[in-house]
């Protein structure tokens, strides 16, 4: 399947160069009120009451100007525009894909750009996949990400703006109940969510509250490449539903894809997943299996890999490999996919080949950057480090109940 992209060098945001305020549309409920108070803007019997309503117009109607809460007090909007701000950060480039994916590059700060991807179909109507990091500490031998030293975690606000972005684009303010074009979230993008659990757990809070963005906990997925010890408290913290980045069924070759796993091998790592909290068979966790051409595709790897997941509560998503420049691995041929995935069928598992869409986004990305030869090295850069970011898994089960 070939794609075309619109592309659409977008208009810097207008607040670019405006003066640096604190920004109020990522804080929780809780820093949102100690932030009012903190700049003596509302006093603290009012705070609480005072929070709810910029909650609802920052979460809800998604307003970026204080001017357009009609229902606060003009001296009040004033006293919140002197010293806060409600503005996005810069879109430095979007895509829209024939097929309706959309993709953004933003920039948090200065040189702090990561992607964002909508793609529609995915889940009860489409899914959004955000970045947790910039760039990543683990060394994953088949992910470009992995190729990138760290250069930051990405904080709360930076993780819900990302949502805001794709809310403002899509035209889904003020929050819908019904008919949503976004409806799910895979922390899929660049980075490992659970180094970085403190700033994931308060964004999910944010996007999940029912008096704003609203989108439920059971419709947000994170994905791990498997960090053991984070694996309870992300439960516990979040609800959120769990994907476990797995690629191998045995130590030798998982410690040679997944490097992590010489830290915390099969063994600790399914262990882990029978303890994480919520699991049950309404409430499964995906299993994540990159298919690298005969590296971890044969017919016998697919029954371990039944084996392995017996009496986990288990969905399995194969991966269709995305190269990159300079990876070592090929994809497996569609016959060995589909022989791999009948296995798992016959064992019970429907579906579960990934249409590779990835690879056509992929391929965008070296459009995008021909297109754009003049953009800074960095920024072309960053455009090729997408791989993992177009890999969505199905959450659809999860709208079932
Ligand atoms: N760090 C987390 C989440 C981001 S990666 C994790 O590893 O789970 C999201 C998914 O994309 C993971 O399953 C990852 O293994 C997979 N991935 C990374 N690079 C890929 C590539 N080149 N082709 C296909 N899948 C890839
Ligand atoms: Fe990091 Fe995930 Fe890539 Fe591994 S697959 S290097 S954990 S982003």
């Amino acid at each position: 399947m070939s794609v075309s992209l619109d592309l659409t060098r977008a208009a810097p945001a207008a607040t670019a160069h405006a003066p640096k305020l604190a920004n109020l549309t990522g804080l929780t409920r809780a820093g949102l009120a100690q932030a009012l108070v903190a700049a003596d803007v509302v006093r603290p019997e009012k705070a609480k009451m005072r929070a709810t309503q910029l909650w609802r117009w920052m979460h809800h109607y998604g307003v970026t100007d204080f001017a357009n809460m009609t229902d606060v007090a003009k001296e009040t909007r004033g006293a919140l525009a002197q010293h806060f701000t409600l503005a996005r950060p810069e879109i430095v480039e979007r895509q829209v894909s024939k097929d309706g994916t959309r993709k953004w590059l933003i920039r948090m700060a200065p040189g702090i750009e990561v992607e964002t991807v909508y793609i529609p179909d995915v889940g009860r109507s489409g899914a959004l996949c955000v970045s947790s990091q910039v760039g990543c500490t683990l060394n994953c031998t088949f992910c470009h990400t992995g190729t990138q030293a760290l250069v930051r975690n990405l904080t709360a606000a930076e993780i819900v703006a990302q949502v805001q972005v794709a809310r403002d684009d899509l035209a889904e303010w003020p929050s819908p109940k019904e008919d949503r074009r976004l409806s799910n979230i895979v922390f899929m993008g660049m980075g490992e969510p659970l180094y970085n659990l403190d700033n994931v757990a308060d964004a999910i809070d944010i996007i999940s509250d029912g008096e704003g963005i609203a989108i439920s906990r059971r419709r947000i997925t994170v994905s791990t490449s498997g960090v053991v010890p984070e694996l309870k408290p992300l439960g516990e913290r979040t609800q959120a539903m769990l994907a476990i980045s797995l690629h191998a069924t045995n130590d030798a070759l998982r410690d040679e894809l997944v490097p992590l796993n010489k830290k915390y091998d099969i063994a600790a790592l399914m262990a882990g997943i029978r303890a994480y909290p919520g699991i049950a068979n309404t409430r499964r966790v995906t299993f994540e299996y990159v298919m690298l051409k005969d590296v971890n595709d044969s017919p016998a790897e697919a029954r371990a890999l039944v084996q392995l997941l017996k009496g986990i509560p288990a969905k399995i998503n194969l991966i269709p490999f995305n190269p990159w420049p300079g990876s070592i691995y090929e994809c497996s041929s569609w016959s060995t996919i589909e022989a791999f995935a009948a296995i798992l069928n016959r064992a019970g598992y429907a579906s579960p080949i990934r249409t590779p869409r990835g690879r056509d986004i992929l391929a965008a990305c070296g459009q995008l950057k021909s297109e754009s030869e003049k953009m800074r090295a960095s920024e072309r850069r960053r455009l090729e480090q997408g791989a993992p970011a177009y890999v969505v898994v199905d959450t659809a089960e999860d709208d079932t109940e």
